[in-house]
């Protein structure tokens, strides 16, 4: 390596599920991105930005990569091929704890017709399986090279930078050294709120959420943010289940949000949760774009 300033753009991309969020964070070392078992969790391209004294690299996260269902499937397509057009090089992030399926096999085509330079990254090395597998990994394309990393644990990501780093041209920083997303906060604070609807409530209600950050307000005279924040979902159904029996299970999305929001901001948070029915707002194009989702 020699002197010269690198920058680039660099797309996060792989079937969901695989870890490319978990990845992200910990690149950053802070969390700008939601992480869930449930795939399709990430709905916006999200950028986060590593500041190092030689190189400057913006990732580029994107949802899961799959065929279009409905308004929001086709939303978040959309935005993977945004995401591709653009960038100096792509990280196809695969799943090392499992073989090869079609899914990994759909994007890995993608890319091929993308033309985007790729570096193969193999996660969840915490839990590598078989050396077949990972045969039948690099034989998806014509990569500059294989990783092997766990997002988990953060080994190998040391390496992963460094290699990733040798790819980009000489550039210039892009973005100011402390900004670590170009994402709003309350976009990544309502993502919070987000991540733990999905952890702890059932399979039915996960998709059809989306959290809207009304207000964050800093008091002056304290260490405190009042931050207010609606919920909104497709059916009165799914609004019993967000709330829970006596307002249980709202409570508890709002204590492990809050929490988070607190490490984040470094400040106590006042957290005040609402919940309400937006019929069919996936469906909708103007409720998508009112959400966020443009
Ligand atoms: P994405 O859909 O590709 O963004 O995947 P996420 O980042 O949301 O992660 C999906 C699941 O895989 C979560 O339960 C993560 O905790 C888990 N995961 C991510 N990285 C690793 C890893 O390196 N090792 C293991 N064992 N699990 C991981
Ligand atoms: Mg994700």
């Amino acid at each position: 390596m020699g002197d010269t300033y690198r920058s680039g753009f660099v797309a996060i991309i792989g079937r969901p599920n695989v870890g490319k969020s978990t990845l992200l964070n910990r690149l950053l070392g802070q969390k700008v991105a939601i992480v869930s078992d449930k795939p399709q969790t990430t709905r916006n391209q999200i950028r986060g930005i590593l500041t190092l004294p030689h190189a400057q690299v913006v990732f580029v996260d994107t949802p899961g990569m799959h065929k279009p269902f409905h308004l929001l499937g086709e939303y978040m397509m959309r935005e993977v091929r945004g995401a591709l057009s653009d960038v100096d090089l792509a990280l196809l992030v695969v799943d090392g704890s499992q073989p090869p399926g079609q899914g990994d096999r759909f994007i890995a085509e993608e890319l091929v017709e993308a033309k985007v330079p790729v570096l193969l990254v193999v996660n969840k090395g915490d839990r590598l399986g078989d050396a077949e597998w990972l045969r039948g990994y690099e034989a998806l394309g014509d990569f500059l090279g294989t990783v092997v990393v766990s997002a988990l644990t953060g080994g190998g990501l040391g390496d992963l930078v460094r290699r990733l780093i040798d790819h980009l041209p000489p550039g210039p920083q892009y973005y100011p050294e402390d900004m670590v997303s170009d994402q709003p906060l309350k976009f990544i604070l309502g993502e919070y709120i987000r991540e733990k609807v999905l952890e702890l409530t059932r399979e039915e209600v996960p998709h059809s959420v989306a959290v809207e950050v009304e207000e964050v307000s800093p008091r002056e005279d304290r260490e405190l943010t009042d931050i207010r924040a609606t919920i909104y979902v497709e059916k009165d159904s799914q609004k019993g289940i967000i709330i829970g029996k006596g307002g249980q299970m709202l409570r508890s999305i709002g204590q492990l949000a809050r929490t988070e929001m607190e490490a984040l901001l470094e400040r106590q948070v006042n957290l005040q949760l609402w919940v309400k029915v937006k019929k069919d707002w996936r469906h909708q194009e103007g409720s998508l774009r009112s959400l966020g989702y443009r």
